[in-house]
């Protein structure tokens, strides 16, 4: 059995070439969405030197602190006085400054008397205090915006500022997810006897959402062959680029997924992976027309299946995008742990954080992978690595918060 590195390099090479196409999107819609091209500004950033703060522009001399004031310049009715010594024009924020000044004096450090001010004592009185010189923030013809990144308010000012009324940002990546077994019901059933309601295919429409990726829902097929068939069938024909089956990949006997995606030519990667939960997750690719689908078969139980999307799908989806960033945590554990095997696990656990900032960690509940209640109470996944089989309170974990 292959371990997680290997399983999660194998995937990530798939990630790889993975074809990402561009749309072109209106500037308040690319919000969340991952920037696709470089954004160079057309102009300086600021475009003019201008003042920093409302108050009086004069040109330094650090041996004159009264000057006599000959004008007025507001934001946006900009008109040149000439200055010199004890000369001041009035000024308000982001007015562009006469050419021939150089400092600014904020109001609240001048005495007013008829129409000349003078430096309050102890005030600031520097060359150069409270201007704004032109292209400090950003030159014409530089990156603005590097692509790749998750577009938040911040950005979108920028581009706002350099004009772009749209955005090449990269277009969803379509995730198909696929339900498998006799005992699933929807959500809005009320389950009889021995059936449950498919959790599971929205924990994970949730965590594609999560990532504002486009989730579609292929609902549920009964375990019989060909209704499985028919609906992987249906995936391979869409322009959906990944799909993510549910249950069906383990060694029972109505456990034909990886057998059936087989069958409709999918190349399986892999299957099985030394982890814990999630061991029977199946990888493959299907290749058509010069593009790869990349295939998922992930356990049914809802602890494996979510867990799995996180640690293999999420992480390397994101790395694609070139938006990946570790977000895990180191913590001390509050509790002994324990594991009976030399698998790499990934157990539930609640961190805290003390004033100090220090990071304390534990494990919630009885860990069973059927278990998603206590994975609704826990708030991260401790990692604990194959060689482990004990990690002693205060010794220190990794974490990904979840
Ligand atoms: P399987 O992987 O098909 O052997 O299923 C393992 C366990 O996960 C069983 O207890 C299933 O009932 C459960 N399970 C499978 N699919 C789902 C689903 N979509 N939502 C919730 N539980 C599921
Ligand atoms: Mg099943």
């Amino acid at each position: 059995m292959i371990s997680y590195d290997e399983a999660n390099f194998i995937i990530e090479k798939e990630f790889d070439k993975l074809d990402l196409q561009i749309e072109n999107i209106n500037l308040l819609d690319a919000i969340n969405r991952v920037l696709a091209a470089d954004i160079i500004s057309d102009i300086n950033f600021p475009p003019f030197t201008n003042s920093a703060m409302d108050g009086f522009a004069i040109t330094f001399n650090p041996a004159i602190k009264k000057w006599k004031v000959i004008g007025e310049i507001s934001a946006g009715n900009f008109q040149d006085y000439q200055l010199g010594d004890g000369l001041a024009v009035s000024i308000m924020t982001g007015s562009k400054l006469p050419e021939t000044a150089d400092t600014v004096i904020p109001i609240e450090d001048v005495i007013i008397e008829n129409n000349s001010v003078s430096l309050k004592e102890d005030s600031p009185f520097e060359k150069g205090i409270n201007v704004r010189l032109k292209g400090n923030d950003l030159l014409k013809g530089e990156i603005a915006l590097n692509k790749n990144i998750i577009l938040k308010p911040k950005h979108i000012s920028v581009a706002a500022s350099c004009g772009k009324v749209e955005l090449r940002v990269y277009k969803r990546i379509k995730i198909s997810v696929l339900s498998t077994g006799d005992e699933l019901v929807e959500i809005n059933e009320i389950p009889s006897e021995d059936k449950i309601r498919s959790s599971n295919q929205y924990s994970l429409l949730a965590a594609i959402k999560e990532i504002n990726q486009t989730g579609i829902n292929l609902g549920i097929a009964i375990d019989k062959k060909e209704i499985v068939k028919e609906k992987i069938k249906l995936f391979l024909e869409s322009d959906s680029e990944i799909l993510i089956t549910i249950g069906g990949v383990s060694v029972g006997k109505y456990d034909f997924v990886k057998t059936v995606m087989e069958d409709l030519g999918i190349k399986i990667n892999f299957w099985k992976v030394n982890i814990k939960p999630g061991k029977p997750v199946v990888f493959g690719i299907y290749k058509k027309d010069n593009t790869s689908k990349l295939i998922f078969g992930l356990p049914g139980n809802p602890v494996s299946c979510l867990v799995n999307f996180i640690i293999f799908i999420k992480n390397n989806l994101l790395k694609r995008l070139g938006t990946f960033e570790d977000i895990s945590l180191l913590a001390e554990l509050t509790e002994s742990i324990n594991k009976k095997d030399d698998k790499k696990h990934f157990m539930r656990g609640f961190y805290t954080k003390d004033d100090a900032g220090n990071i304390f960690v534990k494990r919630v509940g009885l860990q069973s992978s059927g278990n998603l209640a206590e994975m609704g109470k826990s708030n991260c996944l401790i990692i604990v690595d194959e060689i482990k089989r004990t990690v002693n309170k205060g010794e220190k974990v990794f974490c990904i918060p979840i």
